[in-house]
């Protein structure tokens, strides 16, 4: 009863809910494979575990400047210039919790009741209730693996009203892995520009992409379309530090400047210590990056292959993120055991009961009639997860 209605009109993250699932019944010991995670099965790189235990010996475990230390944000402005030619100063970078308290803050800044987001379906699973909790009305734009998940511009012009405020691009996307090109980003920045929208381009899987795709930021398209554009990245996916929480944003000064009024009264400064393990991730060598990249994409090619080999599936080979988002509907509308399985949750229900494998619903991202599987697991768990797949489906 003293619940908010803005909490009552949120639901809690359905892909960290499954993963939960999947780790309790690990941890009673029945032999689960989760495709559920989001996050690399590597170990943060050396280097970045002893930046962040020098802090600690030396007793960097004071508050910091809430937006960020300098020389972390000296980092970030480095890597926008030397990867992505894009130049910052300090006062257009803010660094928070993850990528996703960037998003949440960001959300909080920028959002008045009842304005309107247009936001590309299937979808990160946070982004529709982050909008609402920020008073914003979602708009989605339903795409198809026909086009490869990729939104047209003309789509995006057909949605937008008075309210519109802001578009949300994900390239790498988180379910699908679709990435844009170039050309393509152009042609979406000149229709946001038009009409005067906010671009969120959420570049959190900048550096997982594959088959020599060169990844470009829609913010390159130009300094005016860069002056429209909030850039969100981290370390999480990256650097294999998902636990250390560093997200950050970089933007126009007046939105950076009341980010920071926010976190400085909610969360203050992010970890002291992850700040500088961050920092050394940033300014350390990039081998690392490299190494996990290449694995992914072996284990991208052999997922896609199973995958494809399978009766009712058909799959994408997507060029970004660590995940593929087959279509499942061709195993829709049959039963097992007299029970009718025609939905993509009640086949994760079936596949979790007698598989003994995690997948995330397709309908989690807006998307029913597929399912996302994460390939951020070993090979060997791959190669046991595809052969109970294909062994519960036959
Ligand atoms: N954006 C997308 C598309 C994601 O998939 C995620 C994490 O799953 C995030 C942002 C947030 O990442 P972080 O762990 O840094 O909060």
């Amino acid at each position: 009863m003293y619940i908010s209605k803005r909490v009552q009109s949120i639901k809690p993250s359905p892909t960290l809910a499954i993963d939960a699932k999947a780790k309790t019944l690990k941890a009673q010991g029945i032999d689960i494979i989760s495709f559920g995670t989001g996050e690399p099965d590597f170990d943060t790189p050396q280097n970045i575990k002893d930046a962040a235990i020098d802090a600690i010996n030396k007793g960097f475990t004071k508050y910091c400047p809430v937006s960020g230390t300098p020389d972390l944000k000296d980092a970030i402005i480095n890597k926008f210039k030397t990867e992505n030619k894009l130049e910052y100063t300090r006062e257009e970078v803010i660094v928070s919790c993850g990528g996703k308290h960037s998003i949440y803050n960001l959300f909080q800044t920028i959002f008045d009741e009842g304005d309107e987001v247009i936001i590309p379906a299937p979808y990160w699973v946070s982004y529709p209730d982050m909008a609402v909790l920020a008073g914003a009305v979602p708009v989605f734009i339903t795409t198809s693996d026909k086009n490869h998940f990729k939104v047209k511009p003309t789509e995006i012009e057909k949605v937008i009203t008075k309210k519109t405020k802001a578009f949300i691009l994900n390239s790498p996307s988180n379910p699908t892995g679709n990435t844009y090109t170039k050309e393509e980003l152009e042609e979406i920045a000149d229709i946001c520009i038009k009409n005067n929208l906010l671009i969120i381009s959420d570049e959190i899987y900048e550096k997982l992409v594959y088959d020599n795709f060169k990844f470009f930021s829609i913010a390159q398209v130009s300094q005016k379309v860069k002056e429209h554009t909030i850039i969100i990245n981290g370390v999480s996916k990256a650097f294999a530090m998902t636990g250390w929480r560093i997200g950050y944003t970089a933007g126009p000064k007046e939105i950076i400047s009341a980010m920071t009024k926010i976190q400085s009264q909610s969360t203050s400064c992010p970890t002291s210590i992850s700040l500088k393990a961050a920092t050394a991730a940033l300014n350390g060598d990039k081998q690392c990056l490299e190494t996990m990249r290449k694995e992914f994409e072996k284990r991208r090619n052999y997922i896609v292959d199973r995958l494809n080999k399978i009766e009712g599936i058909t799959c994408l080979k997507p060029e970004g993120a660590f995940y593929v988002f087959p279509n499942i509907s061709g195993l829709l509308g049959k039963k097992y055991n007299g029970k009718l399985i025609n939905t993509d949750i009640g086949l994760a229900d079936y596949l979790l009961e007698h598989a003994k494998i995690a997948i995330v619903p397709g309908s989690a991202f807006g998307a029913e009639g597929f399912m996302r599987l994460s390939y951020a697991t070993s090979m060997d768990n791959i190669i046991k997860g595809m052969d109970r797949l294909e062994k519960a489906l036959k």
